[in-house]
């Protein structure tokens, strides 16, 4: 895989490695921390990126770590989505593999390590009074339990574990600073109760550490030493170093926050994401529209195109919202590398060469890619009837039109013939059935013998004697709004109801008939697709467009 450029974070760890650094002769060690209560998504991606690619590079290893130390929202499908997720992108994990969960008994026993050395306390505040307690700029917070009993505060959290008293009766809270101009750090809550069966410790547990006390933990049971999050976590920082610091804990990670990716045109949380699935707005996590992995990779998109718009977008301090003509553009740029250049028409007229005879039939070769010779070739079959795109007819061109009119200039149907257009066949209510054409003998394979010039474009088709249907959708960006995160405005109002276009009747290259996810093809003149992976079957083949041949995005 390719390594991953230089940013900051790799001073920071150059820094701690070099002879007299604080990991000085030790291995690299990260972990990607993903919370088990949805798909992941390309923003994860990018976490995905920085913490198995800063390892790689250091020649050190990643864990994979479920965070789950959340009951309410938790699932094992999830899990096992997550993990299929990241296999996809090209990471693994190997064994080191682990929940929050298998923790909770170590983090319990460090709870009550701080309480014996006075650095907790049980406070029976409600959570509204706790909020109204908090303080402000200048003004300290007040905690009227602060000062409770160590014995007293022991036996009160072990009766919390125990069951004894209702969600949100009482919470642990550390006792650190209750005038810090950072609010985290006054004394904040480390465990609350919560009477919610969890995906795998099931009814062992009614108390749950919060993630500020539980992540540090973690990070320290498996020797992480570079523990690398996204900015927000940034003024949580000083709470993780005070856990690490009086906690017992057997090894001192270090906290490095960077930039979360955004992208215009799609939101990108999880909680959002789940929502856009239970109201029925997409058809599942997996909707080809949606900005999670599992989307992604049924549009069309590859690892390599995901890793390389990581890797192009850099790792900064700074949070900045991406284009998502970009995440398009990488796309294309890997596609027009590997795809198999095919004919496909999505809104076909019939043609016919009144100068071919009936019943005849030849068989051209083309290439498979133009880009790359090794790829091969595959052959196509020509009869008297094919199919065009409908837009490569005009009845009465506009000027410059250089496509198929009457007595216009000569075509090439690519790969096969230069034909010139005659006339063409209208129903009773004036709509065009079939283009009349008639064809150059002495252009097999598409050029003239001659070597005169074609005036006219060089046009995809069909042949009708062999082609198959199918079905093909057209993908646009899921909102109309480029943030639809801003503001108070609901996100669900600024979906963009032309975000996907079903086309049925499609005439595709008899080829494609055996074409199989993930397999893209590059349908000439028109873009980037690959076969429907949960609708497709035989008989009934379902085409996705991955991306449009057309590139948008602006250098
Ligand atoms: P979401 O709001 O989508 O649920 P999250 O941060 O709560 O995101 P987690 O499952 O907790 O999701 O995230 C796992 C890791 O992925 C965290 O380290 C988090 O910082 C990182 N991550 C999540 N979203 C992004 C993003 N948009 N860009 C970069 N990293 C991200
Ligand atoms: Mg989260």
């Amino acid at each position: 895989m390719e390594e991953m450029t230089g940013n900051f974070i790799h001073e920071f760890i150059d820094g701690d490695i070099a002879p007299g650094g604080q990991y000085a002769g030790m291995t690299v060690h990260t972990r990607f921390p993903p919370e088990p209560n949805g798909y992941l998504h390309i923003g994860h991606a990018k976490a995905i990126y920085v913490d198995f690619g800063t390892a790689a590079k250091y020649g050190g290893v990643c864990n994979l770590r479920m965070d789950d130390t959340n009951p309410s929202k938790e699932d094992v499908e999830y899990v096992d989505a997550i993990q299929e997720d990241i296999h996809w992108l090209g990471y693994d994990w190997d064994d080191r593999f682990h929940y929050a969960s298998d923790y909770f008994e170590d983090m319990y026993n460090y709870a009550v390590e701080l309480i014996k050395k006075g650095l907790a306390y049980v406070c029976e505040l409600t959570p509204e009074q706790t909020k109204e307690m908090r303080g402000a700029v200048g003004v300290p917070a007040q905690s009227p339990y602060r000062d409770r009993p160590i014995e007293e505060s022991l036996d009160l959290f072990a009766r919390m574990r125990a069951g004894e008293f209702e969600n949100g009766k009482m919470t642990l809270r550390a006792k650190i600073d209750l005038a810090s101009g950072n609010f985290n750090m006054r004394d904040p809550v480390i465990y609350r109760i919560n009477h919610a069966p969890h995906h795998r410790t099931g009814d062992k547990w009614c108390i749950y550490p919060m993630y500020d006390f539980a992540h540090p933990i973690e990070d320290a049971m498996e020797g992480i030493t570079h523990s690398l999050c996204t900015l927000e976590f940034e003024d949580h920082r000083p709470l993780y170093d005070w856990v690490v610091a009086n906690c017992s804990v057997p090894s001192k990670p270090r906290q490095i926050e960077f930039a979360r990716l955004g992208i215009n045109y799609t939101v990108m949380s999880k909680r959002k994401l789940r929502r856009l699935v239970e109201e029925g707005r997409v058809s599942g996590w997996d909707d080809p529209r949606m900005p999670t992995l599992c989307g992604l990779r049924r549009r069309g998109y590859t690892p390599e195109s995901i890793r390389a718009f990581s890797e192009r977008n850099g790792v900064s301090k700074t949070d900045s919202t991406v284009e998502f003509s970009f995440l398009e553009h990488c796309l294309r740029e890997d596609l027009n590398e590997r795809a198999e250049r095919v004919m496909a028409v999505l809104n076909p007229v019939k043609l016919t060469v009144t100068n071919y005879p009936e019943g005849k039939s030849e068989t051209f070769t083309v290439e498979n890619n133009p880009n790359s010779p090794a790829d091969g070739t595959h052959e196509i079959t020509f009869s008297k009837h094919l199919f065009v795109e409908r837009d490569d007819f005009l009845e009465e061109p506009v000027p410059k039109y250089k496509r198929l009119f009457p007595n216009g200039p000569e075509c090439r149907l690519k790969g096969a013939y230069l034909v010139t257009c005659t006339g063409c066949v209208k129903d009773e209510a004036g709509n065009v059935t079939e283009i009349l054409c008639e064809f150059a003998p002495d252009s097999a394979g598409g050029d003239p013998q001659d070597g005169r010039k074609v005036k006219g474009a060089t046009l995809h088709w069909v042949d009708a004697a062999t082609a198959v249907d199918a079905e093909v959708r057209v993908y646009d960006n899921l909102f109309s709004d480029a943030d639809p995160d801003a503001g108070d405005k609901d996100f669900i109002d600024c979906l963009n109801p032309d975000s996907l276009k079903v086309l049925t009747g499609c005439k595709l290259e008899k080829r494609l008939e055996a074409a199989s996810f993930p397999q893209s093809f590059q349908f000439m003149r028109v873009g980037y697709f690959c076969v429907d992976n949960r609708d497709s079957a035989p008989g009934h083949l379902v085409f996705n467009r991955s991306v449009a041949l057309k590139d948008s995005f602006k250098k």
